[in-house]
């Protein structure tokens, strides 16, 4: 079977999608059942008046990559009424994944050898990125995401090379169309755009930023094409070079994040007990506003600058490599989609926390054979790209990765990995600097690929359940890792 229903408590029950040979570790489902404790609670401040009648939790999912998480389990998708859960969406706000493919072989990329590793290492972490962004071009990149790129008045280094036209085919391409709509820059992200602010989106720099732990951009070779019909639509061909990047918002999600936790006890009513996991609902009104409102209005500007950022790594992999061969190398985006998000519609939200949109919607424009979902394996394991298929026994939702099988202490403790895997990260950067070293071999041991699940059944129960169909599979050349 690929679905079973996992009984939470609280009269809540979850549809957990994963087939027999897929790892589920036993204590992350009574995360789940603390989970139905805000429920419960919710109903609580139905009657204290502090929620709107009729406010209540819906449908919960798990996808087959579902593993333990900060307060709410990666791999949750959750339907709500009458309010928003923000830790359901997790602290990397707009956390994603995006993947484009490039005009040139993955072989000729393989044997340019050490050059291009410290090209690479250049761009990312010597201060080799040419990103210029005007003030009213961060802003408008955090209200209108890849549109806002276009606001710029004067030039931006990086994103020239897409121009107008470039730009709006690439956000098109995009889930939502590069935008996350209703952004605001309210208080907490105001911080952010001032001249000098604190890891400001001022300082050049910003963009262009891995993040820490299992964020990476990764050079990779299409493999395997399952569906030639998507693929050929796509730009999808055997043998060329892809780059997969997964990113979040760095500093500006997690600050959203923690001022709307902070809101959300503000607003606790007196007297009222709190769900012993912390996690708490923050009231939506019928037309979307109030805390809940807000909360979506400043998580939509976070994740904005994640799509932005993404954008920015790709491109910035396509102008190495154009300067390393010494001829411009075409980019064409794939997709771009979010798995840490609310998504917001009146009374109602939809939650999904390392999990991602598999949609499906035969009069679209740009993607009628279904909306690409972009799943990675890990560094020296297969990826996979899948067409949504728009299932909504699944919350049209797909898993956003194979989901980690050992902790990050456990991975740490486990034997090597045999797996050949080539990296350019801070590891790199200074021997000299102990503390740099140590801290790059320690993400190195946490993020092998021995701690993952194995790919081939989250795979196999995605496509078995009707969730999304195999397009093709991609393994990987070389992996930047913050
Ligand atoms: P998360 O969003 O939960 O942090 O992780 C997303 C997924 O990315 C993980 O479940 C894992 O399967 C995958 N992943 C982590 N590191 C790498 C990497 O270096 N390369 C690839 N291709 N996938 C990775
Ligand atoms: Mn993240
Ligand atoms: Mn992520």
């Amino acid at each position: 079977a690929v679905r079973s229903l996992v009984d939470c408590g609280h009269g809540v029950v979850a549809t957990l999608f994963a087939d027999a040979r897929v790892e589920i570790d036993r204590a992350s489902l009574d995360d789940i059942a603390g989970f139905a404790e805000t429920t419960a609670t919710a109903a609580r401040l139905v009657e204290a008046g502090t929620l709107d009648p009729g406010s209540g939790l819906g449908r919960i999912v798990l996808t087959p990559d579902f593993h333990r998480g900060a307060a709410m389990p990666v791999g949750t998708v959750a339907e709500t009424r009458g309010f928003v859960i923000p830790r359901a969406a997790g602290s990397d706000i707009g956390c994603g994944m995006s993947l484009a493919v490039l005009d040139i072989e993955a072989d000729e990329i393989a044997a340019l050898g050490r050059p291009l590793e410290a090209a690479l290492r250049h761009a990312f972490f010597e201060g080799g990125r040419n990103i210029r962004l005007d003030a009213a071009t961060r802003e408008a990149v955090l209200v209108e995401g890849l549109a806002g790129l276009s606001a710029s008045a004067r030039e931006t280094g990086l994103f020239d090379r897409l121009g107008a036209a470039g730009l709006a085919r690439a956000a098109a391409r995009c889930h939502g169309g590069g935008r996350i709509a209703g952004a605001r820059v309210g208080d907490v992200l105001s911080e952010w755009l001032r001249p000098g602010g604190r890891d400001g989106v001022t300082r050049d720099g910003f963009l262009g930023t891995v993040g820490g732990g299992n964020h990476f951009v990764e050079i990779q070779r299409v493999e395997t094409i399952v569906d030639r019909r998507a693929a050929w639509d796509w730009g999808v061909r055997p043998g060329r070079a892809a780059v997969m990047v997964h990113s979040g918002s760095l500093g500006l999600g997690k600050a959203v994040a923690l001022a709307h936790l902070d809101r959300a006890l503000a607003l606790w009513p007196a007297g009222e007990r709190r769900p012993a996991n912390g996690i708490l609902p923050l009231a939506l009104t019928a037309e979307g506003g109030g805390p809940g409102g807000d909360y979506l209005a400043d998580m939509a500007a976070a994740a904005n600058f994640a799509i932005v950022n993404r954008l920015a790594m790709s491109l910035m992999v396509a102008e190495t490599l154009s300067r390393l061969v010494g001829r411009a190398i075409g980019w064409h985006l794939v997709h771009d989609l979010p798995h840490n998000l609310v998504w917001g519609q009146g009374h109602r939200a939809l939650h999904r926390k390392g999990a991602c949109p598999a949609l499906y919607d035969a009069a679209d424009p740009v993607f009628p054979d279904g909306h690409p979902v972009i799943v990675p394996g890990s560094m020296g394991t297969a990826s996979w790209l899948l067409r949504g298929l728009g299932s909504a026994e699944s919350l049209e939702s797909a898993p956003h990765g194979a989901g980690r099988v050992l902790s990050r202490n456990a991975g740490r403790a486990a034997p090597e990995d045999p797996r050949p895997i080539r990296v350019v990260g801070k590891i790199d950067l200074e021997r000299s600097r102990r503390d740099v070293a140590a801290e790059a071999a320690r993400t190195l041991s946490e993020e092998a690929p021995r701690v993952y699940k194995d790919i081939g059944p989250v795979v196999d129960t995605v496509a078995d359940a009707g969730i999304a169909a195999r397009v093709a599979r991609l393994a990987p050349l070389l992996t930047v890792k913050g």
